[in-house]
């Protein structure tokens, strides 16, 4: 019903593709590369007058590539190109556009602003399916407690779960006017929800104000399913939430700007590309060399079915690995695994480490909260814990057995303060303070 030209072509693309073969987690290497090929031309068709993409393409001749690897000639767009200027990838007529978000600036600088039309909310992307990734049921009860405010984190979800898949979704959001932790909590409780889907720190935050309202976080609920997602966590992190849950967790990938980019199956040993919405590309952020495979480098992205900004060739920020395995989930395409954003990177004695290498051990101390701080200062790593609930081990006793988890995980003598409570915030979660 909203369709427009540029749509159409984007739909009929993706259903000539759905026709081959219906089930997007089945697709081979070969019809993988072909569509997005295809796609890829498409975008680049459909961005080719934008007078920023048109800089960018300046190596191509003309607007075509003729293979996925002379898509390497396309140069990237970066965040920070982007800050500030709501329209300069806009590829539509205004007219055409129907929603705005702005990115939540957790990296810093400006707003980095979203347009969407009408087809790219209710038409392209919402066409296919990935049921393997997504195994929703019509009854089941989605609690998204994702924010909603400016930010395409809760509403771009929304769609997914409720126009996809048509699951039952209570628009929770996170810690906005209406939406405290003590109400979703509540709801959760009422409606005997089966889904929660939120962040890690968010979902301990739940966890808390359950406990405040004397309700058992196990017993008293009935989720069987937590999506975590909008800032990574450790594995031990996630066995953490499953604990005080009883439920098992699911990472999902996304960022603000390019929407689903990874979705873990029920094996859960890393992300599911979400193939035929985006190309995914691992860099050298230094360089900007595309890496081998299994090489860790910057997550780069162009999405697939978006007309009105399409993301050619966007650098995230993000740190990942893209490897590819034949999964037991069936699905026998590429696989992602994170490992932060490029900001958060801990460095340590000259080298780098991922805060999730570091908080995957801290986490193995149970008496350890789920709040904490990585202060990095020029003289070495300071951790800033709480302790759990329900214990009663002295400040000495806990600061003893950290140094010693970390230093036999990970070879560092970290500092350790212990203090009552760490400062929730509703916003990401920061783990990471660099002080020097
Ligand atoms: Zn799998």
């Amino acid at each position: 019903m909203f369709n427009s030209k540029e749509t159409d072509r984007i739909k009929n693309l993706v259903e000539s593709y759905l026709e081959k073969n219906d089930n997007i987690d089945q697709w081979d290497k070969i019809l993988r590369d072909q569509y997005h090929l295809d796609a890829i031309n498409l975008i680049l068709d459909l961005a080719k007058d934008n007078e920023h993409y048109k800089g960018k393409m300046h190596k191509l001749d003309g607007t075509k590539i003729n293979n996925l690897d002379e898509f390497k000639k396309i140069e990237f767009t970066t965040k920070d190109e982007l800050r500030g200027k709501p329209y300069k990838t806009v590829c539509v007529d205004k007219s055409k556009l129907a929603q705005l978000n702005i990115s939540t600036g957790t990296t810093g600088g400006d707003n980095i602003f979203c347009f969407y039309t009408m087809n790219d909310l209710y038409c392209s992307e919402i066409q296919t399916k990935y049921p393997e990734l997504i195994p929703l049921k019509e009854t089941d009860i989605v609690v998204n407690a994702l924010p909603y405010e400016m930010s395409s984190a809760g509403i771009s979800l929304q769609r997914v779960f409720q126009v996809g898949e048509r699951a039952i979704v209570l628009p929770a959001g996170k810690g906005g006017v209406y939406s405290t932790p003590q109400k979703t909590v509540e709801l959760m409780h009422k409606l005997q929800a089966e889904v929660l889907m939120t962040s890690p720190s968010y979902a301990a935050t739940l966890y808390e104000y359950a406990l405040e309202s004397d309700l058992d976080p196990i017993k008293d609920f009935n989720l069987n399913r937590i999506w975590l997602t909008g800032e990574g966590c450790s594995d031990t992190y996630r066995k953490r939430i499953e604990k005080i849950w009883g439920a098992p967790s699911y990472f999902y990938y996304g960022s603000l700007e390019c929407g689903s980019l990874g979705m873990e199956c029920r094996y859960r040993n890393g992300y599911h590309i979400p193939e035929a919405h985006v190309y995914m590309e691992i860099i050298n952020p230094e360089t900007g060399e595309t890496c081998d495979e299994g090489e860790i480098g910057e997550i780069v992205t162009t999405t697939l079915v978006r007309e009105g900004q399409p993301f050619i060739r966007y650098r995230t920020g993000d740190l990942g690995i893209i490897k590819t395995v034949e999964c037991e989930c069936g699905i026998k395409e590429r696989k992602l695994a994170l490992r932060g954003r490029v900001c958060d990177q801990l460095k340590l004695d000259g080298r780098i480490f991922s805060p999730f290498y570091y908080e995957d051990y801290l986490m193995k101390v149970e008496e350890v909260g789920l709040w904490y701080h990585f202060i990095v200062k020029s003289d070495g790593l300071t951790i800033r814990v709480e302790k759990n609930y329900g214990t009663d081990i002295s400040d000495d006793e806990l600061i003893e057995k950290v140094v010693k988890v970390i230093k036999e995980g990970t070879g560092t003598i970290p500092m350790v303060e212990v203090v009552d409570k760490i400062p929730r915030v509703f916003t990401k979660a920061v783990r990471v303070i660099q002080e020097g």
